[in-house]
């Protein structure tokens, strides 16, 4: 399971919708055996197939970090199908190390999805969980946590975060 290395804000690929699969097969599948290791040597407890720079809608997610095998979710084609109430609690982001901030997440989401053997999957969750769902879904809309803080915020943070990408982001 090869680490790949984690795009950062300021590549395209992470700001621009990604397709959908459009058919699951050993390409998806090594796709997410590269996307759990990459997110458990990060370690994250989700990403999604921009980060690694592929424009596929493909997401995983475990708030374990991998301790506890029955909480790994990957989902091909993931969509939020609920959503209602809303949460705020600071979040960052793998392809944005060092800053974090607070948007406005839905308290409960149902999502659906194909899991890797194509059968559809539904997943209903809150706090946490639904907090990282939101994450991953916007990633693969092209969408981070900064493009949904309050105008103000988003712009001094876009301010810092486009000095960063012109002085290049240090591994
Ligand atoms: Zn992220």
């Amino acid at each position: 399971m090869p680490i790949r290395p984690i795009v950062k804000y300021g590549e395209r690929v992470l700001h621009a919708p990604a397709r959908p699969v459009e058919r699951i097969d050993d390409a998806i599948h090594a796709l997410l055996e590269d996307m759990v290791a990459t997110m458990y040597a990060a370690p994250g407890i989700g990403l999604a197939a921009p980060q690694i720079g592929v424009a596929l809608r493909v997401i995983v997610v475990d708030l374990s970090v991998g301790a506890d095998k029955q909480q790994l979710i990957r989902l091909v084609n993931p969509e939020m199908v609920e959503r209602e109430g809303e949460q705020k609690h600071e979040e960052g982001c793998l392809s944005i190390p060092g800053y974090a901030g607070s948007p406005a997440r839905p308290s409960r989401v149902v999502v659906r999805g194909l899991d890797p053997e194509g059968k559809p999957a539904v997943f209903e969750a809150s706090e946490l969980l639904a907090r990282a769902f939101c994450h991953e879904l916007d990633h693969i809309d092209g969408l981070l946590f900064v493009d949904r803080l309050s105008p103000l915020k988003r712009d001094l943070m876009k301010r810092k975060l486009r000095k960063r990408v012109r002085e290049g982001w240090e591994e």
